[in-house]
């Protein structure tokens, strides 16, 4: 089945209960034990929930994985994840990994002992070099936010395996649609729902895919005891969201393209980063391991003036932290998702302060192109 029929038919297509072709959105906690002597397959909706089954089953088909977990947020996703280490453990962490995801691993589980280094992972030397006897897990984010830098997957993952480490993915920019890192031999694939499959900017929501029944435990274990779960109406929304990824992302990033071409033209524009352009950097690597370049890019200006004036009079797309969603939104890196930053750490990495990051969304890209052009002026 091509991945767009999956979407829809996936084995929770309908209620088995009724036929119906929406799964219901069961709102319990608690559940009627019949026969004491027998197990059932829900007591207490902490532990599991029909609705949050359903999705949590089409995540992992969609994933090609063995088991799929839904989360309250991406970071709950995140944090649930990290939780199966100990301390004295060690991880490596693409260095441009999502904000969120720096300050947990630097702030809270470095107070439990895990340690962490930071590390280009552009760079598989580099990796290879951080590499120490208690090292666990790879952690990787590719395209990176917001430069849309490119991790050669199969190589990290071969190192991963050379060494005997997990390799972790966060996929929320690409999504299961453009990209399916456990068929390339990772072992947890982590989405924050609230981007693209979610995609219409109304719900908080993360979910985890593992391959292997052992990982799958280690992973239960802790989306039970923590108890970080995605309710139920909200995991409805995530299954209704799914339904349309493939065509809205097919729509956004048609438009992604044509916008990146026409900013490339642009004399106020010094640079777009879009693996769907030519001369981007680490290009080929991303076709090789994904099936399109996303619906996300980011393009530096001649001057911070202009970065800010630009902010300033864009009317059609949203000024707004997040992405993936069916509108527009424009965000100022230095001064929204990476403000906690250091401007000298910002720098280094190449995180401008006339850095603009542009989710694409389902307007006519040819009226994005003329309120781009009158902000810019
Ligand atoms: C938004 C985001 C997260 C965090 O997800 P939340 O749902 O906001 O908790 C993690 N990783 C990436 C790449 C994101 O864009």
């Amino acid at each position: 089945m091509n991945f767009g029929t999956k979407l829809i038919h996936n084995g929770n297509e309908m209620d088995p209960q009724t036929g119906a072709l929406s799964i219901p959105i069961y709102q319990v906690s608690t559940y009627h034990h019949g026969d004491m002597e027998k197990p059932q397959e829900y007591d207490y909706s902490r532990s599991g929930n029909p609705t949050r089954k359903a999705l949590e089953d089409t995540i992992a088909k969609l994933e090609n994985g063995s088991r799929g977990f839904a989360f309250a947020s991406g970071m709950a996703a995140t944090s649930s994840v990290l939780s199966i280490f100990s301390a004295g453990e060690h991880l490596i962490v693409c260095e441009d990994v999502y904000g969120g995801t720096y300050r947990i691993a630097t702030g809270y589980f470095s107070r439990f002992g895990l340690e962490v280094d930071f590390v280009d992972a552009g760079d598989l030397e580099a990796v290879r070099g951080k590499i120490k006897p208690n090292t666990r897990a790879l952690f990787l984010e590719t395209p990176s936010n917001p430069l849309l830098k490119i991790t050669d997957l199969k190589g990290a993952i071969r190192l991963a395996k050379e060494h005997g480490l997990l390799t972790i993915v966060d996929n929320t920019f690409m999504s299961p649609y453009l990209q399916r890192p456990l068929d390339l031999g990772a072992d947890v694939v982590i989405h924050s729902a609230t981007k693209f499959i979610g995609g219409h900017s109304d719900v908080i929501g993360g979910l985890a895919v593992v391959r292997g029944e052992e990982l799958a435990r280690r992973i239960y274990a802790v989306q039970n005891g923590f108890g970080a779960v995605l309710g139920p109406q909200d995991s409805w929304l995530l299954l209704r969201g799914l339904k349309t990824l493939k065509v809205r992302m097919d729509y956004q990033q048609q438009g992604a393209q044509k916008l990146a071409a026409w900013l490339e033209s642009c004399p106020k524009v010094r640079e777009v980063f879009y693996p769907g352009l030519e001369g981007h950097r680490g290009r080929e690597v991303h076709f090789s391991q994904a099936d399109g370049p996303g619906c996300v890019l980011s393009f530096a200006t001649d001057s911070v003036e202009t970065a800010r004036s630009f902010m300033k009079k864009i009317k059609l797309a949203a000024v707004a932290v997040s992405l993936g969603g069916v509108e527009t939104i424009v965000s100022y890196p230095a001064q929204m998702s990476h403000a906690a930053m250091p401007k000298a750490e910002r720098e280094r990495l190449g995180i401008s302060d006339s850095l603009l990051r542009v989710s694409v969304g389902l307007e006519d890209v040819d009226d994005l192109i003329d309120d781009f052009q009158q902000a810019l002026k």
